[in-house]
């Protein structure tokens, strides 16, 4: 039976949404929190984009160290070939790339206003397969964006284009937030059945339904007879109204009635981390999570009025779906209420040194030329973030400390080698 996969695309379609961003080493800690909680894939960047490179180049060597790992890593690109050649040249070692193209007639009149026409888009688009299968591209996903606007002949023309030279997944995209469940259902379906390619699920919530449209989108993929792919953020962060949120995808896809036995998720996903996940995510877009988030919201266990609050304390089971602990919360949170040592870009040695003492599994230094580098990597990490770091980022730092300066490494305008 084909299964449901998560590839979550907080480093890309979360980062370049207006007036939110992402310093390198969170987009780091994602993607290792990602990995812990057994996501499929993380689009992880922007392969053609030169202050992406360090970053990417960072994390893939993360990743044969086996710190992120089985995780796979994605770059996003445009579905041409020049950005296939560049994004090769980059980074040689990308192994998986998601190739994007505008598909329906709104975006290729309005977008390319008459440069190109349908053909040209897929010859543009199998012309980058083409690339990307040349340079050994281990996976290849097409992004048919605008799918949801796009006719569907046109769309499966596309698709088995990308087939016919080697694409492993057709990405549809709801780029405006569009669909409803019941059409996205038969799109994907039509794409799964007449393609017979794995289909992604790419879907924005300008109409409130961005997990409910993944989900009927997945359950059409499968029951076309095809894997489904289904693309989320932390949050449901991303461009406008935001894309499909991760932890309301996995509550859905695991929770919701008679879904988990036909539809499954690949693999166990630790839906433990939720809350963490979310809460780092929240802190670092600087995104409070709305009160009513499902799963992670400050309410989503809260019972107050006299019949609920009557009902849940004689059995939870009366009004929660599911237990608070499945997402991992219920530890008490301590907030420092008297003095407190901060590490900051000015941080100095003494300061530092006594942070890193009182983490709960405490960091001692060898010596203190060794503090001093990790304290300069801090400081260097403080710059980019402009909030203080978490305690995963402080320790990641020290355990990891050559990724970090690779990581933090920006050299703008710099001649290419
Ligand atoms: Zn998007």
């Amino acid at each position: 039976m084909p299964k449901i996969y998560l590839i979550d695309v907080t480093n890309r379609d979360g980062v370049q949404t207006a007036k939110l961003g992402l310093s390198k080493l969170e987009k780091t800690m994602i993607n290792i929190y990602l990995n812990d909680m057994g996501v499929f894939q993380s689009e992880f960047g922007f392969p053609t984009t030169r202050h992406e490179v360090n970053y990417l180049k960072a994390n893939l060597e993360l990743a044969e160290m086996g710190v992120i790992k089985p995780l796979r890593l994605g770059g996003w690109i445009r579905a041409i070939a020049a950005d296939v050649e560049l994004a090769f040249r980059y980074i040689p070692n990308i192994n998986h790339l998601n190739l994007s193209i505008s598909t329906s007639n709104q975006m290729i009149n309005g977008k390319f206003q008459g440069r190109k026409k349908k053909h040209d888009v897929i010859k543009d688009m199998t012309e980058a397969v083409d690339k990307a299968r040349a340079y050994g591209a281990e996976s290849i996903g097409v992004n048919a964006e605008d799918a949801s606007r796009t006719e569907l002949d046109y769309l499966i023309e596309f698709g088995l284009a990308a087939k016919e030279h080697g694409a492993d997944r057709i990405r549809y995209c709801d780029t405006l937030g569009y669909d409803n469940p019941f059409t996205i259902y038969d799109n994907a379906r039509a794409l799964a059945e007449k393609i017979g390619l794995p289909v992604e699920l790419h879907c924005h919530n300008d109409l409130g339904m961005a997990v409910a449209n993944s989900i009927a989108g997945a359950m059409g993929a499968i029951d076309g007879g095809q894997d489904a792919y289904i693309n989320t953020t932390v949050n449901g962060i991303g461009e406008r109204a935001g894309n499909a949120d991760l932890i309301a995808v996995i509550l859905a896809a695991t929770k919701s009635k008679d879904l988990g036995q036909r539809y499954e998720l690949a693999g166990p996903v630790k839906l433990n981390m939720a809350f963490k996940i979310a809460k780092f995510a929240s802190y670092a877009f600087g995104v409070p999570i709305p009160r009513n988030q499902p799963g992670v919201g400050a309410n989503a266990f809260a019972h107050e009025s006299g019949i609920h609050a009557d009902g849940v304390l004689k059995d939870p089971e009366n009004y929660e779906l599911y237990n608070y602990e499945e997402l991992g919360r219920g530890d008490p949170e301590f907030v420092e209420t008297g003095r407190e040592i901060c590490t900051g870009e000015y941080s100095g040695i003494s300061g530092f040194s006594h942070v890193m003492s009182r983490l709960p599994v405490p960091i001692k230094f060898p010596d203190r030329e060794n503090a001093s580098q990790i304290l300069e990597l801090v400081r260097y990490a403080n710059v980019e973030s402009q909030k203080p770091l978490v305690e995963d980022q402080l320790i990641f730092i020290a355990k990891y400390p050559d990724i970090v300066k690779k990581l933090l490494t920006l050299t703008p305008l710099a001649e290419e080698k």
